[in-house]
């Protein structure tokens, strides 16, 4: 049989490692006679993986005390509100870099509570780079700076953390967050709905500096309420345990795989392999500035977009799954999360070169 690859851009591909272990456990979790999705959110089981889950993803990150871990519904989406609501502490301003498809939904939510001021865009790139940080029109009067370092969809990654002072800096990073290791002092907020890099759908991950929650806006329902939920270990109501569990079991294969170091390592591979055929080849184009490329997803167009549909295809009896770019862009799109293995970058990399070479 194939080995199939699956280089969707989320929901997304989890270690097998993981999906077997869930499998072994699904039943009958740690010989309780209950599966974890049958569990109270309150019973001494489920508080146990959910403590678990939280001190080994504070362990990976290097979280310090100084942060709240939220384990939350809504999504990334529901972020894009939820800072705001959260963030602003009086003040009538944030400041937004708008890098993309992400960016703008985040600013078009933000415009809702409060003024935005785009201190920075790369449109005048089609958002295929970002804006050199050197001409960011930074408000210090800003409650807020919130930027998207990786751009799901335009394969666009910050190669570096921005300096905001003392403004609180916040990031959505739905599609990096565990790619890499990261200096969490250097932010107020991040973010990141989990079906990207972190397990299945259904959870958002937040790391909140602590200082910051407390202070909503007027009416904020509480389930929007950072403190709240930090007040409540994240179980304000009930959480999706399920989600919540899947995602402490990737935490602790991130482990074992040797943290976030050891996995950068593996990520900076993959992406360079794959670069490397596309650059190398006439025939494959990345639409991204070298030097902003994404390590976790890589668009790339075919010199006759009349092929798409047949590479599509051949990929796919090859054992190589969704891999058809994002409507808003067209091409192709590969996503290489941490649970992608090099065999499958290898894999497709050896497709490409077979199909430019054959024309399909
Ligand atoms: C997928 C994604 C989102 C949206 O996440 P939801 O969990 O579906 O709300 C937001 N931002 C980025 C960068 C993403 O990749």
């Amino acid at each position: 049989m194939t080995e199939l690859y699956n280089f969707s851009a989320g929901p997304a591909v989890l270690p097998e490692d993981v999906l077997c272990r869930a499998r072994d456990e699904l039943l009958d979790w740690h010989g309780s006679g209950m599966s974890v999705m049958e569990m109270s959110h309150r019973g001494k089981e489920f508080v146990s993986i959910a403590e678990q889950a939280e001190a080994d993803l504070r362990e990976l990150l290097g979280i310090s005390a100084d942060y709240y871990v939220l384990f939350l519904q809504g999504g990334a989406t529901s972020q894009f509100a939820m800072v705001p609501m959260n963030l602003l502490r009086g003040k009538p301003q944030a400041d937004y870099i708008n890098t993309g498809a992400w960016s703008k939904k985040a600013i078009a939510e933000a415009r809702r509570y409060c003024a935005v001021n785009e201190a920075a865009t790369s449109v005048s790139s089609n958002f295929t780079s970002v804006p050199p940080e050197d001409t960011w029109q930074l408000d210090p009067d800003s409650a807020y700076v919130h930027y998207t370092p990786n751009e799901t969809i335009g394969g666009v990654e910050f190669s570096a953390l921005p300096a905001t002072g003392t403004v609180p800096l916040v990031a959505d990073m739905s599609s990096t967050l565990l790619s890499r290791p990261l200096e969490i002092s250097r932010f107020g907020v991040i973010y990141a709905g989990a079906q990207k890099n972190i397990g299945p759908a259904g959870l958002t991950v937040v790391i909140v500096r602590k200082e910051l929650a407390g202070m909503t806006l007027d009416g904020t329902p509480s389930m929007y309420d950072y403190q709240a939920h930090a007040d409540s270990g994240s179980m304000l109501n009930t959480p999706p345990t399920y989600s919540w569990y899947l995602a402490g079991l990737v935490f602790q294969w991130l482990r074992e795989q040797g943290g976030l170091a050891a996995i950068a390592e593996i990520n900076r591979r993959k992406a360079a392999v794959l670069y490397a055929a596309i650059d190398g080849s006439d025939f494959y184009t990345s639409p991204v500035d070298p030097v902003y490329r994404s390590w976790m997803n890589v668009p790339f167009t075919l010199a006759d977009a009349e092929l798409d549909k047949r590479f599509l295809e051949q990929a796919a009896g090859a054992g190589l799954l969704n891999l058809k770019g994002h409507r808003s862009v067209g091409g192709m799109r590969a996503s290489i999360y941490n649970a992608m293995p090099e065999a499958g970058v290898v894999a497709l990399v050896g497709f490409m070169q077979e199909f430019e070479r054959s024309r399909g």
